[in-house]
């Protein structure tokens, strides 16, 4: 596909206001440039409905028992404080051979050079074998696009899956990530006349004992991950009683742990719901622990036959060395690595650092080489 027109799918794309929402237009426009090939045997279009105005969507090109699967996010973040950008965030403007617009970076232009590599192959008639892309609502929020995806099958037997997440202009692969458990503690008490204390039962002083605890307990989860270092926790929110004068009768905190592949989810719940446990013993404490949209960590690992693909494409196609990577953030890929089958998950896209930040953008000529970058990786992955 000409440039320009390449240019023009992913201002298109941009153009579409999907913070958190809305993703049913993007799905409608992928759709629509998939509409001239739609009664082909080897076309199938699906979209799997999240919410109203909410879908996924899921294109399937091609032939053959081996599938690879290509990912993107439809939803964007917000664009924050619109007097922080130089131009529209929703009305994509090149500069010095960069497109400024919400989304450049994270994650529409990969996401449209998925679908242009797709559309590449229908053009050319030249489909180098089955190839699925899911394209995903709410990552940004708990991939509960992809989760929903994989729950109904869609990602089952996949022979790879490519996101195309930003990896640095396309000089990394990420093949770890970085799992997600936020959690919220509520201390419930009594209240009474600070006058008279011994009343009521001081709901803040429980909660700080767990919140002293908690910190220990974290610390102790301390294996090193060769790609994503060690496990994190943040004590993010504190709240609690309700004025000077009373002992306080309920307080709350929320923490946020990232994870590491060697400590699946299920061993940090056990160890918080321990701690609880232990603490609820004592006379008066009544704390109680809830879990918000759990990611698993992925691990990777650098020698899968993916990987060395990806290596292989890019340095046949790039100067610089590929840097094998993992990645802070939880992605999609942590929910598809869930659906049935053994197949190894990579990140790999244009874009740069600029995600969730104003003025957010993404380099013009690696968007337009990523593509090529993505029809030279599936035709190997076949052969
Ligand atoms: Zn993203």
């Amino acid at each position: 596909m000409e440039k320009e027109k390449q240019m023009e799918i992913l201002k298109n794309l941009i153009a579409i206001d999907s913070v958190n929402d809305n993703e049913a237009k993007v799905a409608d426009y992928i759709t629509s440039l998939f509409e001239p090939y739609k009664d082909r045997e080897d076309v199938d279009i699906k979209r799997v409905t999240y919410a109203p105005n909410r879908d996924n969507l899921v294109v399937t090109i091609g032939k053959g028992k081996k599938v690879l699967g290509f990912s993107g996010h439809e939803d964007v973040v917000s664009p924050g404080e619109l007097s922080a950008w130089d131009s529209d965030p929703f009305k994509a403007e090149i500069k010095d051979g960069k497109l400024f617009g919400r989304g450049a970076t994270d994650m529409k232009g990969g996401l449209a050079a998925l679908v242009i590599t797709m559309l590449d192959f229908l053009v050319a008639d030249k489909i180098p074998g089955k190839i699925r892309l899911f394209a995903t609502v709410g990552e940004e929020t708990g991939e509960y696009g992809a989760a929903q995806l994989t729950k109904a099958g869609y990602a089952d037997g996949l022979a790879g899956l490519i996101i195309a997440e930003p990896s640095n202009e396309m000089k990394e692969v990420g093949i770890a990530s970085k799992g997600v458990i936020d959690y919220a503690v509520t201390s419930m008490g009594k209240g009474a006349h600070s006058s008279k204390p011994e009343e009521g039962i001081n709901a803040i002083d429980h909660l700080i004992d767990f919140a002293n605890e908690v910190k220990l307990l974290m610390e102790k989860f301390d294996e090193v991950d060769p790609f994503l270092g060690k496990l994190t926790h943040v004590q993010s929110v504190f709240q609690g009683g309700e004025q000077i004068n009373s002992v306080p009768a309920k307080a709350l905190m929320k923490g946020n742990i990232r994870t590491i592949p060697t400590y699946s989810n299920q061993a940090v719940f056990a160890a918080l719901n321990g701690l609880i446990d232990k603490l609820n013993q004592k006379p008066g404490y009544d704390l109680s622990i809830e879990y918000i949209f759990p990611e698993e960590a992925m691990s990777g690992d650098a020698n899968a036959e993916l990987v060395q693909l990806v290596r292989s494409v890019h340095d046949e196609m790039y100067s610089d060395p590929m840097k094998v990577v993992g990645n802070t953030g939880a992605s999609d890929g942590s929910e598809f690595l869930h659906a049935k089958g053994n197949f190894s998950i990579v990140q790999v896209g244009p874009g740069n650092d600029s995600e969730h930040q104003s003025n957010e953008n993404i380099d013009v000529d690696i968007f337009s080489q990523s593509v090529e970058f993505y029809k030279k990786l599936a035709v190997a992955f076949f052969n």
